[in-house]
């Protein structure tokens, strides 16, 4: 049992003064409105929901700053970025990918976020000869480490793009037969209890058949598990879906199948004003991440129409290159802001950016997490919640109306004193509990996948 009182708290009806909270079994047991501090309550000044990561490739923390070189020949772009990526994938066993799991789940925390749904492709550890569970309870054994709610999504990756019906040679550790997926999501489920939550994935429409998709897609229907799959993040690949599909990418999703709020569409980046309408429409969220699309160059997501048509959106970090909610909503809304030539770009329920943006995350991740009634402060709602330090100078004098906006449009540190998932303190006085053990054993492992010798 927790209790918390703040000053101010950012609750599903609204702003609340004097709120303290109890917390019980993970779940938000009450809130009390007017209230004084109790003894034994932590006392913070600024509460606020945690955020979803909702789409992580959690090994990928281990190539931040190694792709940054240019090449002297080639143009660089997001295919050769890809080819690093790989390179490194082969490299990745269960040890590896929990250490290096753990530490950016850790990282995640730190910075406000509560939760990650795990877009997973390493199905095959190095012994196994198809997919098995190890590298799952490598992931589950990370979040059960750092405290992050896990949303395990295992993706289905059939062949190596619309004409090439095998996968590459870099690619068969990521590869399974429909039914070998099936089994493995049904194994996850069975190992997930209450552990963590379980969705569903498809790589992207270039890796999975029609048919396929169809199949996965019911799967994630019959079961009320939260769909996703890469859609439309480089050109080429738009292209390719054109001379295969004879649609645009968005636009042969929406005709063929029944999109609604279970579906998460990552990278939805490049769309037409039909598609944009399209999407918004439906329910469906697309996740945005902002930081890893421009360190890939992948475009921009047409954000100003798609918000104006009350489109749900989610963040995700991605590659990690940033591990940092408010940078991301920071950077979706700058970059709009760029090429329009313009201010305050993005719409909401609130005429502050900082908010809306906020706001629009918490209600997407929840429903990209596959934990729909979870993402607000409420009585029985899980306890996933960050405390702000209000003598921050970051937060001094701001009060309700743009206390998100100094948040998300201020790029200091993080004025994050702590923060509770799965109703446990993960982080205390800005630190990960677990910080040093956590990075102990990242620094094994990157010392391990790159080599002294092999650093000149
Ligand atoms: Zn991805």
């Amino acid at each position: 049992m927790h209790s918390i009182f703040a000053r101010m708290a950012l609750l599903s009806e609204g702003w609340a003064e004097n709120v303290r909270l109890q917390v019980d079994g993970g779940r938000i047991a009450a809130v009390e409105h007017d209230a004084h501090p109790s003894v034994g309550d932590v006392k913070g000044g600024i509460v606020i929901p945690g955020l979803v990561n909702a789409h992580s490739h959690a090994f990928q923390r281990a190539l931040v700053g190694r792709t940054e070189q240019r090449a002297r020949v080639t143009k660089d772009n997001f295919w050769t970025w890809r080819s690093r990526m790989y390179a490194l994938a082969q490299r990745i066993d269960a040890e590896a990918l929990t250490t290096i799991a753990r530490q950016v789940y850790c990282e995640m925390l730190c910075a406000g976020y509560t939760g990650v749904a795990e877009f997973h492709y390493l199905h095959s550890e190095s012994s196994e000869s198809g997919p098995g569970e190890t590298m799952l309870q490598a992931l589950a054994t990370a979040a059960d480490d750092s405290g992050i709610r896990l949303t395990y999504v295992p993706v289905l990756y059939e062949r190596a793009g619309f004409d090439q019906l095998e996968p590459n040679a870099e690619q068969r550790r990521f590869a399974t037969t429909l039914n070998q997926f099936e089994t493995h999501y049904r194994a996850a489920r069975e190992i997930a209890g209450d552990r963590f939550t379980v969705g569903i994935g498809a790589h992207s429409l270039r890796a999975v058949c029609a048919q396929s998709l169809a199949r996965v897609a019911a799967l994630a229907q019959t079961d009320g598990v939260p769909m996703h799959l890469h859609i439309a993040e480089q050109q080429r690949e738009v292209d390719q879906c054109l001379d295969a599909l004879g649609a645009r990418p968005v636009r042969y999703l929406m005709h063929h199948f029944e999109l609604d709020e279970h579906w998460c569409l990552v990278h939805a980046t490049h769309m037409d004003d039909e598609e944009v309408a399209a999407l918004a429409a439906c329910g469906a969220v697309a996740c945005l991440c902002p930081s890893t699309e421009a360190n890939l160059g992948d475009g921009l997501f047409p954000l100003e129409k798609y918000l104006e048509q009350g489109g749900r959106i989610a963040i995700g970090s991605d590659s990690h290159v940033t591990i940092n909610p408010f940078e991301e909503l920071r950077w979706l809304e700058y970059a709009q802001r760029l090429v329009s030539q313009s201010r305050n770009v993005a719409s909401g329920r609130h005429s502050h950016i900082g908010r809306s943006l906020f706001e629009l995350a918490v209600a997407g991740g929840a429903l990209a997490s596959g934990r729909v009634d979870d993402g607000e402060l409420r009585k029985g709602a899980c306890a996933d919640l960050v405390l702000l330090d209000e003598d921050s100078p970051m937060l001094l004098g701001h009060e309700c109306e743009s206390l998100l906006d100094a948040l998300v449009f201020s790029g200091f540190t993080l004025p994050i004193n702590r923060v509770m998932a799965r109703g446990e303190w993960c982080v205390i006085d800005g630190g990960h509990v677990e910080a040093e053990a956590a990075k102990r054993e990242y620094a094994r492992t990157i010392a391990r996948l790159y080599p002294r010798e092999a650093r000149a």
